[in-house]
């Protein structure tokens, strides 16, 4: 009876894996074509100097942007779990992705009044990594800290972790904001899951990214850990090998 009900529930999650990814790939589609066409009418609202409209437009445009992100996190995340992503393995100029970041996190740091920085920082030269998938875990964590930290700071440092040919790179994102309850963290990077209801509906989101995250720096050949007191604010560290193997 047991094998039997533990069959079924394996075989229900591969259907909804399965259901998850083909309905966010569906999605995908009409979607940017009404982003597209939002934009052709958008461009003909503004050269006619419609503002009303324009503004309506914009509105349609930053929905559509926000449901496709989401979309496309559904689909990572079903990948992942299905063992089914591709990450590429190419030399990768670290500094200047870390730099890349920063200058495009900075923009959701400020609209909270937060400082972000670079913190401690080792050259970093290069690594042998996917460079997408880096940037986009790092993404994560800094919109994360921006998100829910309020006049704080946000700070991302990097490190080199030990020798050839057990070389390590660690990425911490520090921020002084809310802080998580050393309770909650075995469900943190369960997906769909947030620490509490009440704070979701007050700082938005849908429980993906920190799921994702963890799963892709373990298709990196890494890991992804977090240190947190309530109140003093979060660490989250992506730690990744330099020369996977
Ligand atoms: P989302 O941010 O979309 O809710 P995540 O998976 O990124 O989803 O995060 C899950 C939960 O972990 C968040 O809802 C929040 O409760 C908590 N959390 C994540 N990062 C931080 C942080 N830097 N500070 C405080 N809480 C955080």
């Amino acid at each position: 009876e047991l094998r039997q009900a533990k069959e079924a529930a394996e075989r229900a999650s591969r259907v909804k894996t399965e259901f998850l990814a083909n309905v966010s790939h569906e999605l995908r589609t009409p979607l940017n074509a009404i982003i597209g066409y939002d934009e052709i009418l958008l461009d003909e609202a503004q050269e006619l100097g419609i503002t009303a409209c324009v503004d309506h437009l914009q509105q349609i445009n930053r929905a559509a942007h926000e449901l496709l992100a989401l979309v496309s996190d559904i689909l990572d995340l079903t990948h992942l779990e299905a063992g089914r992503i591709e990450t590429a393995a190419e030399p990768v100029p670290l500094d200047e992705l870390v730099a890349g970041v920063v200058d495009t996190a900075r923009p959701l740091a400020v609209a909270n009044g937060n400082r972000l920085s670079l913190g401690r920082h080792d050259p970093l030269g290069i690594a042998i990594t996917d460079p997408a998938r880096l940037r986009q875990c790092l993404m994560n964590l800094l919109s994360n800290a921006a998100k829910f930290t309020q006049e704080g700071q946000i700070e991302l440092e990097s490190e080199r972790v030990g020798q050839e040919p057990d070389r390590w790179l660690e990425l911490r994102v520090r921020d002084t904001g809310i802080g998580i309850h050393r309770e909650h963290f075995p469900i943190l990077f369960d997906p769909f899951t947030q620490v509490d209801g009440s704070s979701t509906r007050r700082y938005g989101g849908t429980g993906l990214g920190l799921a994702i995250t963890s799963r892709l720096c373990r298709h990196l050949g890494g890991e992804l850990t977090v240190a947190s007191e309530p109140g003093q604010g979060s660490t989250f560290t992506i730690r990744l090998p330099y020369h996977p193997r």
